[in-house]
């Protein structure tokens, strides 16, 4: 039984080998698909072709008995990559004519990432960080374009410290928070202005089907070729009003970090023995963790000025505060009748999306199932 276990290990040993040996000739022929794009300026994320892709593929694993939702796994995790590599080749540069990007706060996290993105773009990029401002007249007197990336607190202080800037210099911000950074641009400066949210973190390989958030400011025209600069980079782009912005992220950013964050310190206040919690968890309350977790791996002053930056957010996280009271007098009473009322009452209001969330979490969860290791 032995021998015949280990001739059949040592074939699929060498169908893995195959395997690896195809991943390797898929990924060069990405990397020339980068040159390619960069040289012509095509977005690295091309939806219609994904979903082509996938479609054809799954088709011919179904023909040859293979699942098609492992295909789909398999390329997807591929593309991932890809995209990842992809950035390597460069992109094309919208506005060669452009004078340099000045990028206030470019050494920080999401600055850094700005800073290598119009780099890898053919821009000349120089930073003013937080100890340059004796030089800011120097480096900003020619700029194209400004960009302020620096902590929520600070920045509308620091874009008031701006000297003048050339008439047609691009006012950018990637701000968080939208309507009192656009505000104080605007008030600033009469050039064109933009304001940016980045819907995502630092940490991120590719833009590729990332979100950035936009706010349009003044002379739009101005900073088109910016908004399709970022689409190259593979990221898709939200138009919304500064106002209507903030009050979306109070449900989307406030609430849910804050919500993150009582429960890091239930947790910690709590003090249960967190390998434990592990040991015994499923994959459903370890994603919760690791959600939770995350957010005290990251900056505590970005989160309380995320959480704090406006009055709505206090007076939602009340809202949702009053309404976990209303859910303990349920339980005090042991009224299953109103949890269930309850209970109907939310699974009417997500309607359709319920059974997609389903469907998401369950692919979300086999990954995570799949990337444990119990030794
Ligand atoms: P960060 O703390 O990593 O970087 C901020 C940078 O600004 C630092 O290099 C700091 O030295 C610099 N700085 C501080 N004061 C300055 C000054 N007076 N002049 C010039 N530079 C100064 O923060 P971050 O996470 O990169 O966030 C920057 C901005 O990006 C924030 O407005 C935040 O809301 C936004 N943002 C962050 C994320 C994220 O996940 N990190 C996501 C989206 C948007």
């Amino acid at each position: 039984m032995v021998a015949e276990l280990s001739t059949l290990r040592d074939q699929i040993d060498e169908v893995d080998k195959q395997m690896v040996a195809l991943l390797a000739r898929r990924l060069a022929l990405v990397e020339e698909v980068g040159h390619v794009k960069s040289q012509h300026g095509l977005p690295i994320y091309a939806p219609d072709r994904e979903a082509a892709m996938l479609a054809s593929r799954r088709q011919e694993a179904a023909d040859q008995g293979v699942p098609p939702d492992l295909i789909e796994d398999i390329l997807r995790r591929t593309m991932r990559e890809s995209y990842a590599s992809e950035n390597d080749s460069g992109f094309k540069c919208l506005k060669p004519e452009l004078r340099p990007i000045v990028v206030v706060g470019g050494h920080g996290q999401l600055g850094r990432l700005f800073c290598r993105l119009f780099e890898l773009s053919g821009y000349q990029v120089r930073i003013l960080g937080s100890q340059d401002w004796d030089k800011a007249d120097e480096l900003l007197k020619d700029a194209g374009m400004v960009v302020v990336t620096v902590p929520i607190h600070l920045t509308e202080q620091v874009i008031r410290r701006l000297p003048q800037l050339p008439d047609d210099c691009v006012l950018a911000d990637l701000t968080s928070i939208k309507s009192g950074p656009v505000q104080t641009m605007l008030e600033v400066h009469q050039g064109p202005v933009v304001g940016l949210h980045p819907m995502f973190g630092p940490d991120i390989s590719s833009l590729a089907k990332q979100v950035v958030v936009y706010c349009d400011g003044r002379n739009p025209e101005s900073y088109q070729w910016l908004l399709e600069q970022i689409q190259i980079w593979g990221a898709s782009l939200n138009r919304i009003s500064a106002i209507e912005h903030d009050q979306g992220m109070t449900l989307i950013q406030a609430l849910r970090h804050f919500t993150s964050f009582v429960y890091g310190v239930h947790l910690a206040e709590e003090d249960p023995r967190l390998d434990q919690l592990l040991s015994l968890s499923s994959p459903i309350y370890r994603l919760e963790l690791a959600m939770v977790g995350r957010l005290f791996a990251q900056d505590g002053q970005l989160y309380a000025d995320i959480i704090m930056s406006s009055p709505q957010n206090l007076a939602m996280i009340k809202r949702f505060h009053q309404r976990f009271g209303d859910a303990i007098a349920i339980l005090e009473n042991k009224d299953k009748a109103a949890f269930k009322q309850a209970f109907d009452q939310v699974e009417g209001w997500f309607g359709d999306y319920a059974g997609r969330f389903l469907k998401e979490s369950q692919s979300l969860l086999r990954q995570a199932n799949d990337a444990t290791h119990r030794g």
